[in-house]
């Protein structure tokens, strides 16, 4: 059953081997996330070693996503590697990552915790779990009520969602695990716990040339989302912080947002977190999680994404082919293009233009296939964010291109040597087509592709194009005349 929506896979222990990275591949990832939050460095070499292997054997792309941890706050440690908080307990909150060796004392590693928390405020513990209200300050602690409960254990995450924290956007180990990424030449970096487009840029410097994924866990960066889509190249809905920043309730309508104002803006978007979460020990997802990752393809995400379901869990495949299952299906009962987007920068004006016309000629000629040469991959991610009905097949001659054009929906790449001409481009393109089986002859397409070749012209042509029919006439030569081929 083809497929659009694209699947992100994290690695991790359920998956720690050749044989099971290649099942994930086979069952149908199209990006694995190394989780730079867990795992040493060796790990990771790993499991990027793995994936590459198992997409040559398997004849697929697959993109490595680096996804580094950034500055998320933790508690310090406890004698016995918990702490039960009972609701209405009152404890003293230390700045630190020090042992407790008292019952009312936690450590939070927020080097601002006396300036920037105020008294009334909330501090959100465990992903949400635990929940505590600031009662009063003292030189050297903060006091705070128990609201919620529960058993803390060492190192659990920290939340202030009321404070608009001064934390760096990268920190040591992120400085060290992103020259790490360009050792192992990933091929997409998310970037945790953003709040500007500052941040990005920040985050820019050091990854080089590859393209950033803002994630949105913060409400500063929900709050600030506009200058991120500026600035940034995709953006993944990060839904478990997010659901510690923000009430849980408003978490859909907050996602459905974010993903419609990142289409409009042309940016990639994964919904990520939980979404089979029961498939971490079940062989089938709950109604509810099903609901969820149609409710994601409905909304317009370029990808979804399995976090412990494929990390940790006991039926990592399984929960990849369920996943693939729903999108597929999903996909073939809906019109792709019921979403509407006004996908249109000021940089990429007659570009967006002709993908849009592009799109609009293959829906009223009912033409399922358009074909886009690309050397960036922007041609293929203009088409794509006009949610096309018909599949894009991307030609691009650069290796990376076409591992990072994974991530974008509805787009297929396949290697593609450069040519002098046009019609040579043309006439390789069907030829390629015809073999593989994605066309037959007389079969329409509908092309794009910047000309002249070879010069990284931005896209400009729009072809409407019959396989096996001579493609002579389009001038295509760098000085303006016709090829051999077309005179
Ligand atoms: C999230 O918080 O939803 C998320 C994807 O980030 P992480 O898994 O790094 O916590």
């Amino acid at each position: 059953m083809e497929r659009y929506t694209k699947i992100v896979a994290t690695m991790g222990p359920s998956v720690a081997s050749a044989e099971a990275v290649r099942s994930l591949i086979d069952a149908g990832i199209d990006v694995a996330r190394l989780n730079f939050s867990h795992g040493d460095h060796e790990v990771h070499r790993q499991f990027a070693d793995w994936v590459r292997e198992g997409a040559e054997k398997s004849g697929r792309n697959v993109a490595i996503l680096q996804d580094i941890q950034g500055p998320k706050l933790r508690v310090g440690t406890f004698p016995e590697g918990a702490l039960v908080l009972t609701t209405g307990q009152t404890v003293r909150c230390y700045q630190g990552r020090s042992l407790s060796t008292e019952p009312d004392v936690i450590f939070l590693d927020y080097p601002y915790l006396l300036e920037d928390v105020e008294v009334g405020e909330e501090l959100v513990l465990a992903d949400g779990l635990i929940r505590l209200v600031a009662t009063g300050k003292a030189s050297d602690h903060i006091v705070a009520r128990v609201v919620v409960g529960g058993l803390l254990g060492n190192g659990k995450g920290v939340a202030f969602p009321g404070t608009n924290l001064r934390m760096p956007a990268i920190t040591e180990k992120d400085e060290v695990d992103l020259a790490y990424g360009k050792v192992l030449e990933v091929d997409w970096v998310a970037a945790s716990f953003v709040k500007s487009a500052d941040d990005i840029r920040r985050v820019r410097e050091l990854a080089g040339d590859v393209p950033i994924i803002a994630k949105i866990e913060l409400a500063s960066a929900y709050a600030n989302l506009d200058e991120i889509l500026g600035e940034a190249a995709g953006i993944m809905v990060a839904r478990g912080d997010l659901g510690v920043q923000l009430p849980l309730e408003r978490i859909p309508l907050v996602q459905a947002d974010i993903l419609r104002r990142a289409n409009e803006a042309g940016v990639v978007t994964i919904t990520a977190t939980e979404m089979l979460e029961s498939m971490t020990h079940s062989t089938r997802p709950t109604r509810a999680e099903v609901t969820d990752v149609a409710n994601a393809v409905l909304t317009g995400t370029d990808a979804v994404m399995l976090s412990a379901e494929t990390a940790a869990g006991i039926h990592p495949r399984e929960a990849v082919e369920f996943m693939a299952r729903i999108c597929a299906t999903v996909e073939s009962e809906t019109s792709q293009n019921t979403v509407v987007h006004a996908y249109r920068t000021q940089q990429s004006a007659v570009a967006s233009a002709v993908a849009q016309a592009a799109v609009d000629c293959a829906a009223n000629l009912s033409i399922d296939t358009i074909v886009a040469f690309t050397e960036s991959g922007s041609t293929a991610r203009l088409l794509s964010k006009y949610r096309p009905a018909a599949r894009i097949v991307a030609f691009t001659p650069i290796d990376v291109t076409r591992r990072r054009m994974t991530l974008y929906r509805g787009v297929t790449a396949y290697p593609f040597e450069r040519r002098d001409y046009t019609d040579h481009m043309i006439a390789a393109a069907e030829k390629f087509l015809e073999k593989e089986g994605l066309c037959q002859r007389g079969d329409t397409v509908v092309m794009v592709a910047g000309i002249p070749p070879n010069r990284q012209a931005s896209t400009n042509l729009l072809k409407v194009h019959v396989i096996g029919e001579r493609s002579g006439g389009v001038q295509s030569q760098r000085t303006g005349r016709t090829s051999p081929e077309g005179r």
